[in-house]
């Protein structure tokens, strides 16, 4: 297009959009990059990073303190300094924050501060100012889904942005939804003492996952004292007694305050899609292809806001794929199969591929391997021997279709599988491997060997 700006101008610069614009940058394009609040959106400063800041302090705070004399260490007077675990979270944020605004210099991004709105098909407006350009990325992201009827007011019913900034722990709460956010907030509160009760609609916590590990959630959860209930409908909410009065088809539950993580709506209203044409699915996601285009040619569409796995590590690669495909240089397709999951819970959790009950349902003749962290002696070592690995696999060809892991450090071992998956490798050369003792990788060696009954620990 003649006359243009840019080659790229992209609006939002999360996790999404700030990755596509450095990948672009690479490619040689001359790149604006658009952000109403701060570089690193959700992720950096509401999401994964202040939340897993918080979790470590919590992790090491609830070892010492429950678990010390086991390792021989004396540690009966460890307490907790809350308004100290907010500043080392705040100071992790403000670091990669300021990584983030250097990495926007170093590839010359051009970053423009304000609200943007799609004009045309080639420019976003930002106050008074038209950026124009040949391609543009929408990577607006999503925004925390209240229930209806209950309202945040930020102080006795929370979302996860005010638990995730919150100065202090209250003494209990009552948490909605036992997706990925709400275990993780239920096991950072449990681990630092608050009293803890966990409500989902479904009939099992984390019920995206394989079902074998939400069965081994609910069990290890229990035994840690976070009251689980499953199954039970939510019906309203109301202050009461200096916290909040939950009304469920099962009961009332109360709590000093009422977490409500029930899932993200993307933020695709007011931003002009539907003023250039821009096809947006009636559930709010803008619909893409496996080259992150829309429907209209010269807008491509990224992250929280397109749906699929609304993660991180999706944004940045749908961002890097959406950015070569502008740049004519198209690696690879995205793949919704290939994205790992991750709850970084204790215990953690961490799957790619298919369920079990999915390869089923597809039809797909499957065979299982497991292996318990029981029976690892790396697992022993660190005082970890909950969970297991489940993988499965193609029954005739043994190609790897799915693997999920609960138990320690579930999150780094997800990536040898999914690895596995994006070379299309079978379980045997997965199990081939030769893996390093003691590990908790060999879990997942196991794991492969048994796929065809060659597991060597049990
Ligand atoms: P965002 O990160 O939301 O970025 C969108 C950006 O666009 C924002 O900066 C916003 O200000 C900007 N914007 C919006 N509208 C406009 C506009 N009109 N003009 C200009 N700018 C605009 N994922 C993981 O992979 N691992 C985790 O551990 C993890 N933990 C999470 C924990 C919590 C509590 C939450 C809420 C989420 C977590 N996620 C995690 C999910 C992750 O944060 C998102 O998937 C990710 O941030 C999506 O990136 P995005 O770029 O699509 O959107």
């Amino acid at each position: 297009m003649a006359g243009s700006d840019f080659d790229l101008v992209i609006l939002g610069g999360g996790m999404g959009g700030y990755p596509a614009a450095i990948r672009a940058s690479q490619l040689g394009l001359k790149v604006a990059l658009v952000e109403a609040d701060k570089l690193g959106g959700t992720c950096l400063h509401v999401g994964c990073i202040p939340t897993k800041a918080l979790l470590e302090s919590s992790e090491l705070y609830h070892r010492l303190s429950a678990r010390g004399q086991e390792f021989g260490v004396e540690a009966d007077k460890v307490r907790f300094d809350y308004a100290r675990i907010a500043a080392r979270r705040d100071g992790i944020v403000s670091q990669l924050h300021k990584g983030v605004q250097f990495l926007m210099k170093k590839n010359k991004i051009e970053v423009v501060e304000g609200r943007g709105r799609l004009r045309d098909r080639n420019t976003v407006e930002v106050g008074a100012k038209q950026l124009k350009a040949k391609n543009l990325i929408v990577a607006t992201g999503s925004d925390v889904k209240e229930l209806p009827g209950i309202d945040f007011d930020g102080e006795f019913v929370i979302s996860s942005d005010h638990a995730t900034l919150a100065a202090k722990v209250p003494e209990s709460i009552c948490i909605i939804g036992a997706g990925a956010v709400g275990v993780e907030f239920a096991t950072l509160y449990n681990q630092l003492g608050v009293k803890v009760t966990l409500l989902e609609a479904l009939d099992r916590l984390v019920p995206l996952e394989d079902e074998d590990i939400s069965k081994e959630m609910l069990g290890t959860f229990k035994k840690a004292g976070i009251d689980c209930r499953v199954g039970v409908r939510v019906k309203g909410a109301k202050k009461a007694r200096d916290g909040v009065s939950v009304e469920t088809d099962a009961g009332e539950v109360w709590a000093r305050q009422l977490l409500v993580a029930v899932g993200r709506a993307p933020r695709s209203k007011e931003i002009g899609l539907e003023q250039v044409g821009v096809a947006v699915h009636p559930n709010g996601f803008i619909e893409v292809d496996e080259w992150m285009r829309t429907s209209v040619d010269s807008i491509h569409a990224i992250g929280d806001v397109v749906g699929g796995f609304l993660l991180a590590h999706a944004a940045a690669h749908e961002g890097m794929t959406a950015a070569e495909d502008i740049a004519g240089q198209r690696v690879a397709p995205m793949e919704q199969e290939l994205v790992t999951r991750c709850t970084y819970s204790h215990p953690q959790i961490a799957s790619v591929g298919v369920t079990e009950k999915q390869a089923n349902d597809r039809g797909r003749d499957v065979k299982v391997g497991r292996f318990p962290f029981s029976a690892l002696g790396r697992a022993i070592i660190h005082g970890e021997t909950g969970g297991f690995v489940k993988l499965v696999a193609d029954a005739k060809t043994g190609q790897l279709l799915g693997a999920h892991i609960v138990g320690a450090s579930a999150t780094e071992l997800i990536a040898e599988p999914a690895l596995t998956q994006l070379f299309q490798g079978d379980a045997w050369e997965l199990g081939r491997n030769i893996h390093p003792h003691p590990t908790l990788s060999e879990a997942v060696m196991e794991a492969a060997l048994s796929v065809d009954g060659r597991a060597i620990h049990i």
